[in-house]
C-alpha cells in the first residue's frame, strides 16, 4: 500500500455515481488509488464522471434486481471483485401524508431501501472474500428524525439504519465493516429538485425556497458533497476497520 494511494488496487462500486455525492466520492476514492465502477440509470452523467476517474460507467436501475445482477457482472469484468461498496442511489419526493399515494410509497421504498438490500446482496460474495471490505450506506438526517411531507423518504432512510446495524452486528467478526453516513441538506441535484418542489408547493420564488431549505441545516449553509465524499474515503481506509455499525451525521450541527 502506497501512503499517497491507500486504496491502491481496490475496486469501489458506487451506485448513483454520476451526480452529487456519488460523483464526489468517485473523485476522492479514485485519487486514493481505487478502481471505480459507477452505476445509475442515465448513462451520460456516468460517462462524464468515468472519463475523469478512468472508471467504468454502467447502466443500472437498483429498483430492478436483474438490472443489479447484470451491472455487477459488468463491474467485475471491468475492475475485478468488489472491495468497497458505496450504496448511494436514492430518490426523494414530497407530499402531505394524507395525499401520499401507495405508488409514491412503493417508488421510494423500492429504490432507497429494497434497492439498497439488493445492491448489498449482489456485492456480498465478493465483500466476504476480501480483506478490509467496506459497505457505506448514504443515509440521511431523515434516518434519525421525522420529516414532514416526506414520510416515505424518512421511513426508507430509517430502514437503512436497521439494515446497516444488523449487518454490522452479524458480520462483526468478518473482515467487512458496514456503516452509514447521515447528511443534512447537501448541495446536489437532489436539493435543487427539493427547492423546485418547495417553490411550486408554496408559490414562493426559488431564491426564497432555497434559503428555507438551506436554513433547515443548523449551520445555515448546505453541506459540500466533497465533505461527504471525504467521510466515505475515511471509512474506506484500512485504519477505519474498527468503525463498524456507526451512523455518522454530517449536517452542520442539525442533530446536535
Ligand atoms: P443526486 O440526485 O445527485 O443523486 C442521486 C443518484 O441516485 C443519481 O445519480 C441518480 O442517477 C441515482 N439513482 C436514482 N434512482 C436510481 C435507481 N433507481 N437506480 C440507480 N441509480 C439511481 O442527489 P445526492 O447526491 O444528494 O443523493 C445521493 C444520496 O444522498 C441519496 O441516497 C440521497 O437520499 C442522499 N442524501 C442526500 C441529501 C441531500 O440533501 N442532497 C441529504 C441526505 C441524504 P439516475 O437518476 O441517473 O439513476
Amino acid at each position: 500500500m502506497h501512503a499517497d494511494h491507500p486504496l491502491d488496487g481496490r475496486h469501489a462500486l458506487i451506485t448513483g455515481g454520476g451526480t452529487g455525492i456519488g460523483a464526489a466520492a468517485a473523485e476522492l476514492l479514485s485519487a486514493a488509488g481505487a478502481k471505480i465502477s459507477l452505476l445509475g440509470r442515465r448513462i451520460e452523467p456516468l460517462q462524464e464522471v468515468a472519463s475523469r476517474v478512468a472508471g467504468a460507467a454502467i447502466r443500472c436501475d437498483v429498483a430492478v434486481p436483474e438490472s443489479i445482477q447484470k451491472a455487477f457482472e459488468e463491474a467485475r469484468a471491468a475492475n475485478g471483485p468488489i472491495d468497497l461498496l458505496i450504496v448511494n442511489a436514492g430518490i426523494a419526493e414530497s407530499a402531505p401524508f394524507h395525499r401520499m399515494t401507495r405508488g409514491a410509497w412503493d417508488r421510494i421504498i423500492s429504490v432507497n431501501l429494497t434497492g439498497a438490500f439488493d445492491t448489498v446482496q449482489a456485492g456480498l460474495p465478493d465483500l466476504l472474500n476480501t480483506e478490509d471490505a467496506r459497505v457505506v450506506f448514504i443515509a440521511s438526517v431523515a434516518s434519525l428524525r421525522g420529516v414532514p411531507y416526506a414520510a416515505h423518504y424518512a421511513a426508507s432512510k430509517h430502514g437503512l439504519l436497521g439494515l446497516m446495524r444488523s449487518m454490522a452486528a452479524e458480520y462483526a467478526k468478518s473482515k467487512m465493516t458496514v456503516n452509514a453516513i447521515c447528511p443534512g441538506y447537501v448541495d446536489t441535484p437532489m436539493t435543487d429538485q427539493s427547492v423546485a418542489r418547495v417553490s411550486q408547493i408554496t408559490g414562493r420564488g426559488e431564491g426564497d425556497a432555497r434559503s428555507a431549505i438551506t436554513n433547515m441545516n443548523a449551520s445555515g449553509r448546505l453541506v459540500d458533497p466533497k465533505a461527504i465524499a471525504n467521510l466515505v474515503l475515511t471509512l474506506c481506509l484500512p485504519l477505519s476497520r474498527d468503525i463498524n455499525g456507526a451512523a455518522i451525521t454530517i449536517d452542520g450541527g442539525t442533530s446536535a
